[in-house]
């Protein structure tokens, strides 16, 4: 894996579909999610200039944050098993995968700071997924707003799985609308500005609809383990 490059690539690529947009790429932050590669892989995407990294996994998330740098923002982007969730807070600056009441009124039992949430959508009602349905999401977010430790810095979505491109297109428009909607309501607890939605396949569609956080793991640092997710 030549991560310098495939940074490079991925980047120019997300400027293509900035430019075709009329969006600032710097208004698109790259999550390298390390979820299949070894420390060493992840710390030579930090080297490469990567900031932004996503894991799944507690355990992935504590190994990899004892061994890159201090400046690394991390995401949680996996679904939260509410158990867990007094042992991730520490380690994450954003939760990508908040999908229940219970949930969020664990991680306002367990934070001591404000805790930048994602609201995790699914778009494309499989069942396979993990996510409020669209319906519920203004009810969901209005919620959570009696719940102080928890911002909603905006709307998480995984596209279906599908080769048709105008299906995703409309999963991930229909997300941005949405994410509009909650910002239009101006809650101080919500600012949902953000959008995460994009990994390999499917990010330039992402960012084209919008995304402001692509989350891409195989094609920028590779997959170690082989697995599907
Ligand atoms: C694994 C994973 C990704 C990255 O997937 P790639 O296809 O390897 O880019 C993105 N988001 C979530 C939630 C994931 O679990």
């Amino acid at each position: 894996m030549d991560i310098k490059n495939n940074l490079r690539m991925l980047q120019e690529s997300v400027a293509e579909a900035c430019r075709e947009k009329n969006r600032k790429p710097e208004d698109v932050n790259i999550v390298a999610v390390t979820k299949y590669v070894s420390v060493e892989t992840a710390l030579k995407a930090a080297e490469a200039g990567v900031v932004h990294f996503g894991e799944n996994r507690l355990e992935g998330l504590i190994e990899k944050k004892k061994h890159l740098p201090e400046h690394v923002i991390w995401h949680f982007i996996g679904s939260l098993q509410t158990r867990k969730v007094k042992d991730v807070l520490p380690h994450a600056d954003y939760i990508h995968s908040l999908d229940r009441l219970s949930l969020a009124e664990e991680i306002q039992k367990r934070a001591d700071r404000t805790v930048s949430c994602f609201v995790q959508v699914n778009i494309s009602g499989e069942e396979s997924k993990h996510g409020l349905n669209v319906k519920e999401v203004m009810d969901f977010v209005d919620k959570l707003s009696k719940l102080d430790r928890i911002k909603v810095a905006g709307l998480m979505t995984m596209a279906p799985f599908t080769e048709d491109d105008e299906e995703i297109r409309r999963v991930f428009s229909e997300l941005k609308k949405l994410q509009k909607t909650v910002q239009e309501r101006n809650l101080p607890h919500a600012p949902c500005a953000e959008l995460s939605m994009g990994m390999s396949n499917d990010f330039k569609i992402a960012v084209e609809e919008g995304a402001t956080y692509i989350r891409i793991g195989s094609s920028l640092v590779g997959n170690e383990k082989e697995e599907v997710s």
